[in-house]
């Protein structure tokens, strides 16, 4: 069913706590934990709870939980003092894009090389 734990999802192994992760901000339906391999000196993953593939597919499911994921994405911004620097949302969506974790995620990028915009 939609938005279930899925046993083989390493997100939803963070959210179970069943791998251990660097907590930055937690909600009733979000997490916020720090990316293993960091890109820029802010590299916060934001996730739901709740497993979806993609950012897209958590949208068209459950607007309100991404509209959550989205704010959360900001009050991140606002605790690591990189709104007035700027920061960067990516989701990467599809393998070809880069994806490679189907849990619906966002990265919150900051710190360094934002100028060298993408698009
Ligand atoms: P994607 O490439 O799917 O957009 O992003 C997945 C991100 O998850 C990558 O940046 C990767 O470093 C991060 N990641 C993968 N496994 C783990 C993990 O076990 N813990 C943490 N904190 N981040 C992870
Ligand atoms: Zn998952």
């Amino acid at each position: 069913m939609a938005g279930e734990a899925q046993a083989d999802c390493v997100f939803c192994k963070i959210v179970a706590g069943e791998i251990p992760s660097t907590k930055v901000r937690e909600t009733e339906h979000t997490l916020a934990f720090r990316d293993i391999n960091p890109q820029m000196p802010t590299h916060v993953l934001v996730v739901p709870k709740a497993h979806y593939p993609d950012a897209a597919a958590l949208a068209v499911a459950d607007p309100g939980l991404a509209g959550a994921v989205l704010a959360e994405a900001g009050r991140v911004a606002e605790e690591e003092k990189v709104v007035d620097s700027g920061y960067r949302l990516i989701f990467n969506t599809g393998s070809g894009a880069g994806q490679t974790v189907f849990h619906a995620h966002v990265h919150v990028l900051a710190g360094g090389g934002l100028h060298e915009k993408l698009v």
